[in-house]
């Protein structure tokens, strides 16, 4: 199921693009208008819920931070458990971690190693705000398998399409993103 062009220009005319942030030629995506409206956050997450009611999900696995925000909510909804899957070094029982690139450097994010425990072969939604380069994502969608879970899909409430962070992403999951940037 698919945003309706009216429900689209709600989501997408909430969402307030800041010049140079956190860096000069970067457009950062601040979706913290889009939870402060009221209308556009209940059509996001009526879709979300809409949309994902007929996966078969067994879980709901956020990426750390604003991963968190419309996946706990969506998990709620859905009445399903929610696990996140953090920045190194945040969670305090056993994890297992995957690295990734970034533009300089690399980082590495974690997921408790009994996050998906309850059910074998567990399917498992991904959600993020945003899909950039896809580094954090494709590492995500990793960890899910490899704590002995399926990631079924990957969710983003914005793609950008100029990187080839979800043309790499479809190597290892579905990926639906709700408003395209090109
Ligand atoms: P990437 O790993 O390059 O796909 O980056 C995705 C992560 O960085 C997500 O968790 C986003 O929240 C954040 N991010 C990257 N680029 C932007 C942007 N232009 N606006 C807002 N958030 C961004």
């Amino acid at each position: 199921m698919k945003l309706s062009s009216t429900e689209r220009k709600i989501i997408e005319n909430s969402i307030r693009d800041i010049k140079d942030f956190p860096k000069p030629g970067i457009i950062f995506k601040d979706i913290s208008t889009l939870l402060n409206n009221k209308e556009a956050y209940g059509v996001l997450m009526n879709h979300l819920y809409q949309r994902y009611k007929e996966y078969n999900l067994d879980y709901i696995a956020g990426i750390d931070a604003r991963g968190f925000i419309f996946g706990a909510a969506l998990a709620q909804m859905l009445g399903l458990g929610f696990v996140p899957i953090r920045k190194k070094g945040k969670l305090p029982y056993t994890t297992i971690s995957e690295k990734y690139a970034l533009e300089y450097g690399v980082d590495e994010i974690e997921v408790h190693i009994d996050a998906f425990s309850e059910k074998e072969n567990a399917r498992v939604l991904l959600i993020d705000d945003l899909i950039a380069t896809g580094g954090t994502a494709n590492a995500a969608a990793k960890l899910v398998n490899q704590a002995g879970a399926n990631c079924v899909e990957a969710c983003f409430i914005i793609g950008l399409n100029f990187l080839e962070g979800q043309k790499n992403l479809k190597e290892t999951t579905e990926v639906y993103s709700l408003i395209e940037v090109n």
